[in-house]
């Protein structure tokens, strides 16, 4: 598919109208800074290839004279996009319309972590979901650890043990869907910056608990891709120095404190209890067994002192904080502030952690968004 998007003008233009829209070429005139003529310039393609409508009615203007201005509305049904999410357990899977509203949703267990497995249930959920082949072209996949986007290979996955898989030609050939991947939390990002707590935000950033602590950045209304593909891992970030090793090689990193495993981990050497998943960890720092509440106390720290390094480097007006560790979040939260407001610089000790609970789903619907960016050049 050839990009229909080709300009930054009209990138911005078509931006705007999908997550503020409806809305007059004036407003979008406002909002972005363009002049008439350039909103007018960059509207007329996109209008024409059908992903852009007039609304028949406008609005007045204030004073109830002039003409009233046709509101400018992406036209959500020109197109469809699925977007995946993997896990280590199963797939998050989305068709959204061109808005990216979720239009249909599926959870599909894994039977395995090998690379045929996942694209073999991969093939199967893209299947089933798919109702209009005719108008659906792109699948974009989010999944966590390195990813080469533009190359479309993951280089190394955690989770899945995945190493240097070429994802994307080979999502493709089971789907027959083009195909662009990219790291979950960067895609979750998207997705915020669109319709959630970035709307708006000239620079904002995204941090995910749970099994990994990830972290996506806007910096200029742009996300922040990162020269090789990596950038904001604050998951990696060492906050320890005889802290204890980490899968990506590195030690004493804020994911191997804080992440769900390394929490299980302390967890279960502190009680002797080897047998204890992250429920009855959690259950016990609820309980206030104590040897179990400083565990999420390091933890909490860990992560403050990583949101304080990014902060410090990026000055973003808001952190969202998310991810599937937010249900043991009530027993880290003072700790991550305890730790991220003394190290934040100055005025940077302002930025708000924002907590965001933010279901499987919408990190599908992020990786939905990114495969809505290919149509832009
Ligand atoms: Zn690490």
């Amino acid at each position: 598919m050839n990009p229909v998007i080709t300009t930054p003008a009209a990138t911005t233009v078509f931006t705007t109208v999908l997550t503020r829209g409806p809305i007059s070429r004036t407003d979008v005139s406002k909002v972005t800074g363009l002049s008439s003529a350039a909103v007018t310039r960059a509207v007329k393609p996109i209008m024409e290839a059908g992903y852009l409508d007039e609304l028949p009615y406008g609005r007045r203007t204030a004073t109830g004279s002039g003409r009233p201005a046709a509101p400018l509305a992406v036209r959500a049904d020109r197109e469809f996009f699925v977007g995946v999410k993997i896990t280590a357990t199963e797939l998050i899977a989305v068709v959204t319309d061109l808005r990216a509203q979720v239009r249909a949703a599926e959870h599909l267990q894994l039977a395995g972590r090998d690379v045929d497995t996942v694209i073999a249930a991969l093939g199967q959920v893209v299947g089933d979901l798919v109702e209009h082949p005719e108008r659906t072209h792109s699948l974009g996949i989010a999944i966590s650890g390195d990813v080469d986007k533009a190359g479309g290979v993951v280089r190394y996955s955690p989770f899945l043990g995945w190493h240097d898989v070429p994802l994307a030609r080979l999502a493709r050939r089971a789907t027959g869907l083009a195909t662009t991947i990219e790291n979950d939390v960067k895609a979750l990002t998207v997705a915020e910056q669109w319709f959630g707590e970035g709307v708006g935000a000239e620079a904002f950033a995204v941090v995910t608990v749970g099994a990994g602590i990830g972290c996506g950045l806007v910096v200029h209304g742009v996300l922040v891709e990162g020269g090789y593909g990596v950038a904001g891992e604050i998951g990696h970030v060492p906050v320890a120095d005889f802290g204890p090793a980490c899968h990506c090689g590195g030690r004493g990193c804020v994911e191997a404190i804080a992440s769900e495993r390394a929490i299980v981990a302390q967890a279960r050497a502190v009680t002797g209890q080897d047998r204890l998943d992250m429920n009855a960890v959690i259950d016990l720092a609820h309980q206030g067994h104590p040897a179990v509440c400083e565990v999420f106390a390091i933890a909490g720290r860990a992560i403050g002192r990583g949101i304080a390094a990014m902060v410090n480097m990026f000055g973003p007006e808001k952190v969202v904080v998310s991810g599937e560790g937010l249900a043991a979040y009530d027993l880290f939260e003072n700790h991550i502030r305890d730790a991220f407001t003394p190290q934040a610089f100055g005025a940077a000790g302002r930025c708000p952690l924002v907590i965001r609970p933010l279901p499987f789903e919408e990190w599908a619907r992020g990786a939905a968004a990114v495969s809505i960016q290919t149509l832009f050049r």
